[in-house]
């Protein structure tokens, strides 16, 4: 292979234009999160929480993709909010369902309550359910991961599974192994707490 020196660092590198190949895998062995068991007591309003989330779906602003997306969220005093996706034409503008919901949840003012029972932005949230009628599975996606993170990695992430109306159910965390360290990147502007 032919090899140039890269005058910014002096290392080696590949022609530009020819493929550089690597020799560290890229095919780790990775092991999949453990669908966690929704205790049968919770059973119930984790119910409710996903037809909030099937309910908000049928609202949706979606003329570009056509792709509906309900979410619902379970504060930690009860209070079920939902929302739904609203496209824009700029594309990048486009509001998630999970972002419309938790966006919800906190105009009801839900972080002082949390606060008046001594509970962190991190405790609010016990729940989200999501929902899309033509999706197969609940889980976020990376942007609504990162955006859910900002309240604690412990809430539920739910849904129904398609075939059996199963309850899925996996923490944020084992969405996000390995999050943005919000709790230092607050510490850092607010001084520790
Ligand atoms: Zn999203």
């Amino acid at each position: 292979m032919t090899k140039h020196t890269c005058s910014c660092a002096g290392h080696s590198v590949a022609a530009p234009g020819t493929p550089l190949k690597l020799h560290t895998t890229r095919r780790p062995a990775l092991k999949l999160p453990k669908l966690i068991t929704v205790a049968k007591r919770d059973e119930p309003i984790y119910r409710q929480l996903i037809d909030a989330a099937k309910k908000a779906s049928e609202d949706a602003y979606q003329p570009y993709s056509q792709f509906n997306v309900g979410a619902a969220v379970l504060t930690f005093d009860g209070q079920i909010h939902s929302g739904f996706n609203v496209e824009n034409c700029g594309y990048s503008q486009t509001i998630h369902a999970e972002e419309a919901a938790v966006t919800n949840a906190l105009t009801s003012g839900l972080l002082k309550r949390a606060a008046s029972h001594g509970l962190s932005q991190f405790e609010a949230i016990l729940a989200v359910a999501v929902y899309a009628p033509k999706g197969s599975d609940p889980w976020p996606c990376c942007n609504c991961r990162q955006f859910l993170g900002e309240f604690g990695y412990d809430m539920h992430i739910i849904g129904e599974q398609p075939a059996d109306g199963k309850i899925l159910c996996l923490t944020l965390g084992q969405l996000v192994p390995f999050p943005f360290p919000i709790k230092e990147v607050l510490e850092s502007v607010r001084g520790p707490r």
